[in-house]
């Protein structure tokens, strides 16, 4: 397979600055929340307890999600930067242009992921 053009290049680098800014965003956005939610249980219901926690935990996976997805796009920009983008980590063969404008983070091709997967 080709390696990616300057255009495509051009393109991606887009939507990982994008993806940067909206990351860094939700993060910032979302680490007071987990941080701060304080349990009190003479004050607060059972039930409206577990809800707190269940809020909590979800907010606290989907912050997990965006910081490690927040990692991959500032390694990809770095790798960017190197011209070193768009190759496999594990093959070493150039991810398809369709994947990384769907995942432009994504450091395995198709066939290396989906093996992963396994
Ligand atoms: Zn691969």
């Amino acid at each position: 397979m080709d390696s990616l053009n300057v255009e495509q290049i051009a393109s991606l680098r887009a939507t990982l600055e994008q993806l940067l800014t909206d990351l860094r965003k939700q993060v910032a956005l979302a680490s007071p929340a987990t941080s701060t939610v304080v349990l009190n249980q003479s004050k607060v219901g059972r039930l409206s307890r577990m809800d707190a926690l269940q809020q909590q935990h979800m907010a606290n996976s989907t912050l997990q999600q965006a910081k490690k997805r927040l990692t991959l796009v500032q390694k990809a920009l770095g790798k960017m930067s190197k011209e070193d983008y768009g190759y496999c980590e594990r093959c070493g063969e150039v991810i398809a242009f369709a994947r990384l404008q769907a995942r432009p983070e994504a450091q395995l091709c198709l066939k290396c992921q989906s093996q992963q997967e396994q």
